[in-house]
């Protein structure tokens, strides 16, 4: 079974068509990458399937449990995360107090500021640090271990790499990794199409609001992606 399963999306910006009934579905221990120009809708959809945006049509099942009637926070207490794009942390709150707002999902599970600085050791040292004066990839991983603090089934991250450093991307992917092996199911918006290449379990290519390409690496090439990305599907088509 899936843990994710978004079917059929439709979602707007007042007279905009941003989603023209997108589906994706990510099983446990998967990564599945969502690319696509700028524009192409990817963050809407990432915001309508968390219940951050009001979507027009479309089901969202997570674990089995249909949420596209709930509220964001009742989705997030399902086990659903978003770290959005630009992290949205507190900048003037510390990294342990920007951690700890991520546990008001109340859910249980695994998840501890001290587990957090054990997936992220740099983190540790910064505890008492407020979060507006650390780097990119440092703020990025609080944003991760935020959304982790409420415990998820599956997490969805918006522009993960975004303004960061290679290393920093390396070691934010690190961290990505460790929670697949976990069984966790994530969802990706990746600009770094070598990168998602090489991470993916599955990718999808998102153009004009339609999912224009779904494939495995295997099954695809960075050409397929780039062409998806304008609407020339040669992949997969859903
Ligand atoms: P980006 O990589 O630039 O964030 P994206 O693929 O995430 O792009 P969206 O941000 O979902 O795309 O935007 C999809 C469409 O909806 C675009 O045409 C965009 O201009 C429009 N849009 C997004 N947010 C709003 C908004 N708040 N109000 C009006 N239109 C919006």
């Amino acid at each position: 079974m899936s843990t994710l399963e978004a079917t059929d999306i439709r979602a707007s910006h007042g007279q905009l068509c941003a989603v023209h009934g997108a589906s994706l579905s990510v099983r446990p221990g998967k990564m599945m990458f969502l690319l696509g120009a700028n524009g192409a809708g990817k963050t809407t959809l990432l915001r309508s399937i968390a219940g951050d945006h009001e979507m027009d049509a479309g089901t969202v099942v997570l674990s089995g449990v249909d949420v596209t009637g709930m509220a964001a926070h009742h989705r997030a207490r399902a086990g659903l995360a978003l770290v959005p794009e630009g992290r949205r942390l507190f900048p003037r709150m510390t990294v342990r107090e920007n951690l700890q707002l991520g546990a008001s999902t109340s859910r249980e599970g695994p998840w501890t500021v001290e587990a957090i600085y054990d997936t992220f050791p740099h983190l540790a040292k910064l505890d008492k640090s407020a979060a507006g004066k650390l780097s990119g990839g440092e703020q990025q991983a609080v944003a991760i271990g935020r959304a982790l603090m409420g415990d998820p089934v599956a997490i969805m991250l918006d522009e993960v790499s975004l303004g960061l450093s290679p290393a920093a991307v390396d070691s934010a992917y690190d961290a990505l990794n460790r929670l697949r092996d976990m069984g966790m199911a994530l969802l990706i918006v990746e600009q770094d199409l070598n990168r998602a290449l090489a991470s993916a379990d599955n990718l999808l290519v998102m153009c004009e609001g339609r999912i224009t390409l779904q494939a495995r690496p295997d099954e695809t090439s960075l050409d397929a992606l780039a062409a998806a990305s304008f609407g020339h599907a040669q992949g997969v088509q859903t």
